[in-house]
């Protein structure tokens, strides 16, 4: 484990030049205040957990001292918003500082809320206390659940203010993911017309994650690339459907060309289970509502596919975007299959699940409760847990749903395993957005031991951790649908 002052970094990305971006310094913060430091990612960057007690990472999470090696660069992209092309877009407030190689990975830092850079358009180049807390959660609560996310290194604060719909203040964190490359960065290339460019990201990428493709021809690389976007994209889309999160501005600019989640802003993690959820308080049509992801990611792959097509011939193109249906729905089956405790897929399971859901949507059940009490559930008659779960009037069809979930175990031979992997399938604690609020309004009084608890929650949400009780609990009647501002 390296000390922190055995830390260095390199830059690929800034390798390959400006047409990929600008060298930018940060604008620290005058009075930086370090809120956190996230010794699981200290320890994936093979870094010393117990630096996390340093102060040093005040000066170093916000721009003012630099990790040795850094070349703090502003990445160009562009990309769809709300289905129009942007071609203004880019790091607006956020710098690629480098990447730290750990394991034969390299993980880049990226430093978010450090100023204007050529890409700010009419922005303050700053991220506020609020949204930098969400983002800090939210990177964590997803990787808890087993679910691909860019998670962040450390939380910093200060007494900056910044104006949003009222002053807040500012603050910044540093995200740490294999690449920052979206789906926007190949946008950019491909309506530029700089294709040689294009290629050069692609083959960026592919040394990194798709080494074995290097020996092809540059157009199957793409391809090979495409495939690979296609593959990921479909196995989070299919995670966020299964444990209930919604993304809330899925624009091809915060699309991961590896299929993590990315870019955080108004997103929701479900408390009752409706597929009509919409988290963004601005998307008036519902673009981004839960049940539509899966139908937009394969869109923004669509677009994607798009910004390839100078390389890539049509029909390779539709056959790639082709696998996305079958693998979402494959790697679906899987994920509500251990949910469900069926350790041997059978056909009926696609119409036992739909029917669950059917249920528990017209029911309004709490989707996490309900499948956390699936996994203590036991055969017995009243269904205790799970029958307050649901309101009166559907009592009678969870009963009926029962009786085939029972017909159903008793043809599998999970026995006596099933309800301890359920318990690993379906989180007791999740990111629920009262939670959330709870958290910031804390942190905004100068209270930072509701995040500290929050976080431990959410690195093992699968645990019992019976002194916390309340943190499970579903959301008061004025904790559900709190309205989330877009403005971070
Ligand atoms: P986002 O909504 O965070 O995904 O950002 C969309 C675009 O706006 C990106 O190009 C961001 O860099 C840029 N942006 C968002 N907020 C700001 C800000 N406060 N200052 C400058 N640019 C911003
Ligand atoms: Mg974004």
């Amino acid at each position: 484990m390296k000390k922190l002052t055995q830390v260095a970094l390199s830059h690929r990305y800034a390798d390959l030049g400006e047409v990929f971006g600008s060298r930018v310094a940060p604008t620290p913060f005058e009075h930086p205040r370090l809120l956190h430091v996230n010794p699981s990612v200290l320890a994936l960057l093979g870094i010393d957990p117990a630096t996390a007690g340093d102060p040093a990472w005040a000066a170093i999470g916000c721009g003012k001292r630099l990790l040795p090696g850094s070349r703090p660069f502003a990445m160009k992209y562009t990309g769809h918003q709300f289905g129009v092309y942007n071609p203004d877009l880019g790091d607006g407030r956020a710098l690629l500082l480098g990447e730290i190689e750990q394991d034969q990975r390299l993980w880049e830092l990226h430093l978010k809320g450090a100023g204007k850079t050529p890409y700010s358009r009419f922005g303050d180049g700053r991220a506020v206390l609020r949204s930098t807390i969400r983002e800090y959660l939210a990177g964590e609560a997803l990787h808890g659940l087993g679910i691909r996310s860019t998670r962040a290194l450390c939380l910093v604060g200060s007494d900056e203010p910044v104006t949003r719909e009222s002053i807040e203040t500012g603050a910044m964190l540093i995200r740490v993911a294999r690449t920052h490359v979206r789906f926007g960065h190949f946008e950019y290339l491909f309506y530029t017309r700089q294709l040689q460019a294009l290629q050069q990201l692609i083959d960026f990428v592919c040394r990194r994650f798709l080494p074995q493709s290097l020996s092809l021809p540059p157009p199957e690389r793409a391809e090979a690339l495409l495939r690979f976007a296609v593959r990921r994209s479909a196995e989070l889309a299919a995670a966020w459907q299964a444990q209930g999160f919604a993304h809330g501005v899925l624009n091809t600019d915060n699309m991961s060309i590896i299929g993590d989640t990315f870019d955080f802003g108004p997103y929701g993690f479900l408390d009752d289970y409706e597929p009509e959820f919409i988290c963004n308080h601005s998307d008036h049509t519902g673009r981004y509502a839960f049940e539509q992801q899966p139908g937009v990611v394969l869109w923004n792959l669509n677009a994607l596919a798009h910004a390839f097509s100078a390389l890539v011939s049509t029909d390779t193109l539709r056959d790639s975007l082709e696998d996305f249906q079958p693998q979402l729905t494959e790697h679906y089956a899987a994920l509500m299959g251990r949910k469900l405790g069926l350790a041997k897929p059978e056909e009926g399971d696609h119409k036992l699940c739909a029917d669950l859901l059917q249920l528990l949507a017209a029911a309004r059940a709490d989707y996490t409760l309900f499948f956390r009490a699936l996994a203590h559930y036991g055969g017995e008659r009243p269904p205790g847990a799970l029958i307050n779960l649901l309101p009166e009037p559907h009592h009678q069809a969870l009963l009926d749903w029962l009786h085939h979930y029972d017909e159903r175990l008793a043809r599998d031979d999970s026995g006596d395993d099933r309800n301890s992997a359920m318990l690993a399938a379906n989180p007791k604690f999740i990111l629920r957005n009262y939670l959330a609020q709870k958290v910031i309004d804390a942190a905004e009084a100068g209270d930072f031991q509701p995040l500290q608890t929050l976080f431990e929650l959410l690195q093992s949400p699968f645990d019992e951790h019976p002194e916390h009780e309340t943190w499970a609990a579903a959301p008061p009647a004025s904790g559900k649908h709190i309205p989330i501002s877009c403005s971070s």
